[in-house]
């Protein structure tokens, strides 16, 4: 069973805050939205809102 994993998932969803994976925060070049992924998601990250794979690190500007 993969118990730790889907436990992980919700984590990430309501916020987590047990010290998990660095996170990291994207800004989309089509619409402007900001939004938090775990680092490890680093390939094919999309825009919640608008779906676009222009994504870019939040941080770097
Ligand atoms: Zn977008």
């Amino acid at each position: 069973m993969s118990v730790g994993l889907l436990s992980s998932i919700s984590d990430a969803i309501s916020g987590g805050g047990d010290g998990d994976d660095d996170v990291f925060t994207y800004r989309c070049a089509s619409c402007g939205a900001e939004f938090d992924l775990p680092k490890t998601r680093m390939m094919g990250v999309r825009c919640p809102d608008c779906r676009s794979m222009d994504v870019r690190d939040a941080a770097e500007n």
